[in-house]
């Protein structure tokens, strides 16, 4: 989906207004009518249809007429006001070229005043799966309405909140900056996904590296769950970097030793198969197998030893909460799918999901696009309980 951020420049202080209005309205209604817009938006000289007509124009709302006349967000839409926030909290001010597309995802540099580059995370939930979230409907109930809004929203809060705790823990992830809506804003790792790297200097060496990792996570009290050569980076010292952290799991979870195990056997079989690493084959895993020598170095989630502090249970003082977890969980922890898997399938177009997009059309947006910082704009909380009172919603 092309973010063309230009069009961020031109839009008002009503354009933003009337936007987040359709957001609030979208708590409530899945098409939200255009009396509640102008309700809630509240605008001072009026003028809320003249608004809407234009942010339709940029296709950052989508409109529908079939039951009653009213609007909803596109996820262009959502991007600039995650975006907007971001820029009036001086976390950067210009958003560049596209560097990756993820399964369920979009990333861009962004740039801070002083020139240093991060890395903009957008969750699009509903990309690949929007069948299953629409399959499981019933279980948001009275958010159906926005659940492709709340379900990225939250996808972002963890991956957020995971992040963070994997850093203070000393684990090689981003430096997580900043998260809002379905926005994660991270340090830009300086590397290739393995899975682009054709030759490695010492493959011996970079896989104990990562298995080591899957083990001392799990020993911390987590896993990766989606660990595989599309979500490692490494750079040309061979350090390597974890990303992508939405769908980890607790090493209490129910399903743990399953996803522990498939992990591990990712990066077996990737490794195997890339970098001509041996370990000698035995098809039996059972338990009680014989020890063999790929058995010796494979490690067993039942043989793992928990240090003390877990972090997931420390996860739970970071805003993410149980029922959050709960929440995702139905949507992206049982369903995940190996990014390998992915056969970047279109989605049901409702007019609001991003066309499927992979690695080869990965556009460049050219040239930085400067965002100016609005001091008198506030961030979309103020403004909601502004509008909130106003109307005595
Ligand atoms: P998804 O959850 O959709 O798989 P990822 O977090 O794995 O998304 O990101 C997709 C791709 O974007 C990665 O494979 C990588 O190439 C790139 N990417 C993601 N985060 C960063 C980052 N912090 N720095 C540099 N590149 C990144
Ligand atoms: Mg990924």
């Amino acid at each position: 989906m092309k973010l063309d951020v230009d069009v961020l420049r031109y839009l008002s202080k009503d354009d933003f207004r009337v936007l987040t209005a359709v957001e609030m309205g979208m708590r409530n209604h899945e098409i939200v009518p255009s009396e509640l817009i102008d309700r809630i938006a509240c605008l001072k000289h009026g003028g809320t249809y003249k608004v809407l007509k234009n942010l339709l124009k940029h296709k950052l709302l989508h409109h529908d007429s079939s039951k009653y006349d009213g609007f909803r967000l596109t996820y262009l839409g959502y991007d600039f006001l995650a975006i907007k926030t971001m820029v009036n909290r001086g976390i950067f001010t210009g958003v560049g070229r596209q560097i990756g597309v993820g399964k369920e995802s979009d990333i861009f540099e962004v740039a801070k005043e002083d020139g240093t580059v991060l890395a903009m995370k957008l969750h699009r939930l509903g990309r690949v799966s929007f069948r299953a979230v629409k399959s499981k409907r019933d279980y948001l109930r009275h958010r159906s309405s926005y659940s492709w809004l709340y379900l990225s929203r939250l996808a972002a809060l963890k991956e957020f909140a995971f992040m963070k705790a994997l850093e203070e823990h000393g684990f090689p992830v981003p430096n997580a900056v900043d998260c809002n809506r379905h926005c994660v804003i991270m340090s830009l790792v300086r590397g290739y996904p393995l899975v682009q790297v054709k030759q490695l200097p010492n493959p011996d060496v970079v896989f104990e590296t990562i298995i080591g990792l899957v083990v001392r996570m799990a020993e911390h009290g987590l896993i990766h769950c989606d660990f595989n050569e599309f979500n490692i980076m490494i750079d040309d010292d061979e350090k390597i970097t974890m990303i992508d952290f939405p769908q980890m799991v607790s090493v209490s979870h129910r399903n743990a030793k399953m996803y522990f195990d498939r992990d591990v056997e990712c990066i077996f079989k990737f490794f195997r198969k890339r970098y001509n690493l041996s370990f000698e084959e035995n098809e039996d895993e059972s338990d009680d197998s014989e020890v063999d020598s790929e058995e010796v170095c494979r490690p067993r989630f039942s043989e793992i030893k928990k240090v003390s502090g877990l972090l997931d249970k420390k996860l739970a003082a970071s805003g993410f909460t149980g029922k959050d977890q709960e929440d995702i969980e139905r949507f992206i922890g049982e369903d995940v799918q190996k990014d390998s898997d992915s056969d970047g399938e279109g989605t049901e177009d409702e007019g609001y999901i991003a066309d499927s997009t992979n690695e080869s059309n990965i556009k460049d947006f050219g040239s930085k696009c400067s965002l100016r910082k609005e001091e008198d704009n506030p961030p979309d909380r103020e403004i909601e309980h502004e509008a909130v009172e106003d109307t005595c919603m």
